[in-house]
């Protein structure tokens, strides 16, 4: 591939991992992306990449077969009828929005045999846009979240909406920190919320400042998506 590309992403990588807190996670997101930049990514050391579609993903997994030690994570909306896909090929699920997502993928772990990593998604603030849980429509279904015990519900994820003042962003994060507090302190045996995935290329400083544990950068690692 293109050397210049190649060492415009390992310099990237560099200076954010570099720049990042060793309490943050750094997660690639490799949607659109080729998989010769995700070979590119794990040569400079990144081992978790994030994708939102199922079938690009299964077409990148089996060009990267011998890259065995990646972690991926789907970030996108997941329609119920691929939910049994999705948990072969992810070991994270950040975009679980529903109660309905989160049952069935429960059923499934059960049957496939597999404990997948889960992440909440919530809305902050009111978003037409976007998929995901407004607070008090998720604290009431805590307790058949936490019946789900083939999941392990270990974070929160958040995505602003679009538009918002910077002050704006810091708050919605800020306020997912919250909700996890407030999660945990209800002591569900099921449910500890111990990750925050919040921060993409545009605000991830503000995130990190409010305690994310999970960034999910893309252009600003890949370059512009086309
Ligand atoms: C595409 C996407 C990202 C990465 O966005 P960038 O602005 O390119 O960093 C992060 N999170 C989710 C949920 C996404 O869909």
């Amino acid at each position: 591939m293109n050397t210049l590309i190649s060492q415009q992403i390992t310099q990237r990588i560099a200076d954010i991992s570099a720049s990042l807190p060793n309490t943050v996670r750094l997660i690639a997101v490799s949607k659109t992306v080729p998989s010769e930049f995700i070979r590119t990514a794990y040569n400079a050391g990144i081992r978790d990449f994030a994708e939102s579609r199922i079938q690009e993903t299964i077409s990148k997994q089996a060009e990267l077969q011998d890259l065995t030690d990646i972690t991926w994570h789907l970030i996108g909306h997941l329609q119920i009828n691929k939910a049994k896909k999705a948990l072969q090929i992810f070991q994270w699920i950040h975009s679980v929005d529903s109660l309905a997502l989160a049952q069935r993928l429960n059923t499934l772990a059960f049957q496939i045999g597999v404990h997948p990593h889960i992440c909440l998604q919530v809305k902050i603030l009111p978003d037409d846009n976007k998929y995901g849980w407004i607070i008090p429509e998720l604290l009431s279904d805590l307790s058949s979240l936490n019946e789900c015990q083939y999941l392990k519900i270990q974070g929160l994820m958040t995505i602003p909406p679009l538009g918002l003042e910077n002050s704006q962003i810091l708050n919605v994060f800020n306020s997912t920190r919250e909700l996890g507090a407030t999660i945990n302190s209800q002591n569900w045996s099921n449910i500890s919320i111990e990750e925050l995935s919040m921060g993409m290329s545009g605000d991830y400083l503000m995130a990190v400042a409010a305690g994310a544990t999970m960034v999910r950068l893309g252009t600003t690692l890949f370059g512009q998506r086309s």
